[in-house]
């Protein structure tokens, strides 16, 4: 395990919601960070069929365009009634013909696919969120951190905080969806706290006690 000596890193992800919450992660720890968006970096293809294979693609990107170690995340919703889908394709659900993304609409979608399975119970409609964060260094390592989440999926969507699918994710164990809860509710951890809510905040709890002398 290679430990990070530098606080000045890239987040390598153009999605403005990630980039947000990321920033909230990191910054008790003292990071000075820019994102592959700010820095007009590339988005790569997210060409691998697990979530480990495309963060590392997106974290080596970005790592190789800077010279700077870069944390990336690649992250979605596992339905278990859907298979798994939309599993590491949950950000292609969200695409219009003309590359907009539109997550009123991906809603709409997982709702229909699990109307049509006849998926109505409640406990017919589990699902995890899942986020893996890849650190990658310029001369190409990588250290990968897998965080979950179990919750359900319900209709309708509830609450306007957060972003992508977060009003029909309710996580199990809380009354709210992702949707009605602030970002610090949703993180469900500060630096020391022994337990993480988010799929994200639990593979960063990971990353921290991992790579950070903290
Ligand atoms: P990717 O990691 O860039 O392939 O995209 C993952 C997609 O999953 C995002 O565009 C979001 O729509 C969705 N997603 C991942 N994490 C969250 C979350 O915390 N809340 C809501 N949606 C999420």
């Amino acid at each position: 395990m290679r430990k990070l000596d530098t606080r000045t890193i890239v987040v390598a992800s153009h999605n403005a919601g990630k980039i947000r919450e990321i920033a909230d992660l990191i910054g008790p720890f003292g990071f000075s960070a820019k994102s592959a968006a700010d820095l007009n970096f590339e988005e790569p293809d997210e060409t691998g069929t697990t979530f480990e294979e495309n963060a590392a693609i997106k974290a080596l990107a970005s790592a190789k365009a800077s010279g700077l170690p870069a944390l990336s995340d690649d992250s979605g919703l596992v339905i278990d009634a859907l298979d798994g889908a939309p599993g590491v394709y949950t950000a292609n659900w969200a695409e219009r013909e003309d590359g907009s993304r539109d997550f009123a609409w991906a809603m709409e979608k997982v709702e229909k696919a699990l109307e049509e399975k006849g998926t109505m119970a409640r406990e017919q409609r589990t699902a995890r969120f899942v986020s893996v964060l890849c650190l990658a260094w310029p001369d190409g390592h990588t250290e990968l951190f897998r965080g979950e989440v179990e919750g359900h999926v319900v209709w309708p969507p509830r609450g306007t905080q957060g972003f992508g699918y977060d009003p029909v994710f309710q996580p199990e164990g809380y009354a709210e969806t992702f949707g009605e809860m602030s970002a610090e509710q949703k993180h469900g951890w500060k630096p020391g706290d022994a337990q993480a809510l988010s799929h994200r905040a639990r593979a960063f709890k990971l990353f921290v006690e991992t790579c950070l002398d903290a």
